[in-house]
């Protein structure tokens, strides 16, 4: 095929590829008409996960019944099982909406994902003892409480127990999924004879919403766009139908109870995410296919490999890289969401950086029209990912018939990382609203949120124990 010319920044470029660019164009948008048939979906499929029959959304009572005041004290053990590292904190808890906290990161061994449960949870006992080492030199005396911040979908009987549903971004250890993980952290914190009660499992969009209204009253969401995406925010008992069997006489059903959501399982049925080829390949090669689908279209654990996969089904047409043997390219997860967002950090007009990331990267040569190409495919996947998570953000706000201002607590790799991720999902919200009033007065407003994982488990720990002192379920 001979390339034609056409003028203006898409010279160079062959007809072909032009075709194919407005294909991807298309399917990766999504209109304002788009953004709101999904809210109106989320919003009843949240209704539906809180029914007593359930739906595709958990929607998981965390048993967090109080809102913190910000005067819960005392010093507490927090550790926070992320993708590549396991944090371990201690948090002093200073009562007057303010923390502060001690910290050590452990690199997670290369394969954990696929390690065993035994390897898993010896691991964590074996960096805490580490830790405690260094803090408390001469031994520590007395039992220290510890709040567990796990970040998958797990049914909570109470607040201390959590039944893995699932596990979800890559993970895939064998005998965890619908065992209780918090027993299996205390034998292998027993076996070291470490003086730690572990009292409460948190997800983490749970203690970032703890965490975040600690210090900031109007925060009324926890949310996570990072590896993986999910949020939570605190619902009326009443307005949980499944919850009104089985509950204990003293909890009022004026009472709040958080809600960790788990609404990355959103749209699981395919009815109305406008899922491209490329979203089903994800899914299909996944060690759990069929769930987490809009995760799986807008999360951290899955960006790069999109780009890989349209840049390599472009390759294979014959439209990139002509060629060039492109055998890094063909290496599922090769990429991860660093390449999109440095190549949308490229501030030059010839795109030298991503020139020399393809090059460090994929060891491919990229000519000027490729770059641009790459960049306005990784602008593609980028501006869809912020539109998408923020219809979840939505719903919750909707569902809840919130009128008031609220802030929407947000922490996780691609809310801190990822170029231009917040001021497009700000305009999605307006898009989806279609507000007219000047920015600073949007009803809901995108902030960054405390460490939840941290000082949000460890106010999680003290809110227990504070209702264990007072007598209550
Ligand atoms: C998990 C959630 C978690 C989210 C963000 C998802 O894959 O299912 O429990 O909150 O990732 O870390
Ligand atoms: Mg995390």
């Amino acid at each position: 095929k001979k390339p034609q010319h056409r003028k203006g920044s898409m010279m160079d470029v062959p007809r072909d590829l032009i075709e194919e660019i407005k294909v991807l164009k298309s399917i990766f948008s999504v209109s304002p008409a788009k953004l709101r048939q999904i809210t109106d979906h989320f919003r009843s499929e949240l209704e539906k996960g809180l029914s007593v029959n359930g739906g595709n959304i958990p929607m998981i009572p965390t048993w967090v019944l109080d809102y913190p005041t910000g005067k819960e004290s005392g010093s507490y053990l927090a550790i926070d099982l992320g993708g590549t590292n396991l944090r371990v904190v201690l948090v002093n808890l200073l009562g007057n909406r303010d923390f502060d906290t001690t910290q050590s990161k452990y690199s997670l061994p290369r394969k954990i994902r696929t390690a065993t449960a035994d390897e898993l949870f010896d691991f964590i006992a074996t960096s805490i003892q580490e830790f405690l080492h260094e803090q408390y030199p001469d031994g520590c005396k007395e039992e220290i409480p510890l709040g567990f911040t796990f970040s998958y979908p797990a049914t909570q009987s109470a607040i201390n127990t959590g039944l893995l549903q699932r596990w979800t971004k890559g993970y895939d250890i064998k005998n965890v999924e619908n065992h209780d993980v918090v027993p299996m952290l205390q034998k292998a914190l027993k076996q070291k004879n470490l003086p730690i009660t572990v009292v409460a499992l948190i997800n983490d969009t749970t203690g970032t919403l703890v965490a975040s209204h600690y210090t900031d009253p109007k925060a009324e969401m926890g949310l996570i766009f990072g590896t993986g995406c999910n949020g939570a925010y605190y619902e009326l008992i009443k307005n949980v139908p499944k919850l009104q069997k089985d509950l204990p006489k003293d909890i009022s059903p004026d009472s709040p109870i958080a809600i960790n959501c788990e609404y990355g399982a959103f749209d699981n049925e395919h009815k109305v995410l406008p899922r491209t080829k490329y979203d089903i390949i994800i899914d299909e090669q996944s060690p759990r296919p069929g769930q987490q689908s809009f995760e799986k279209m807008i999360s951290g654990y899955y960006l790069g490999e999109l780009l890989r996969l349209v840049m390599l089904d472009l390759h294979q047409k014959g439209l990139l890289f002509e060629n060039q043997s492109c055998d890094k390219l063909k290496i599922p997860f090769h990429l991860d969401t660093s390449f999109p967002a440095k190549i949308e950090e490229d501030p030059f007009e010839n795109l030298s950086d991503v020139k020399d990331l393809i090059l460090d990267e994929l060891n491919i040569h990229a000519n000027i029209a490729e770059r641009k190409l790459i960049r306005t495919l990784a602008e593609l996947i980028g501006t869809r990912a912020s539109r998408l998570s923020i219809c979840a953000v939505a719903a919750i706000y909707q569902k809840r018939g919130f009128t008031k201002t609220v802030h929407a607590a947000a922490d996780g790799s691609v809310f801190n990382k990822y170029p231009d991720f917040q001021s497009r999902a700000t305009q999605a919200l307006a898009d989806i609203f279609d507000w007219k009033m000047p920015k600073d007065q949007y009803p809901i407003v995108l902030v960054p949120a405390e460490d939840g994982s941290g000082a949000g488990a460890a106010i999680i720990a003290a809110l227990t124990e504070n209702r264990i002192e007072a007598g209550l379920s």
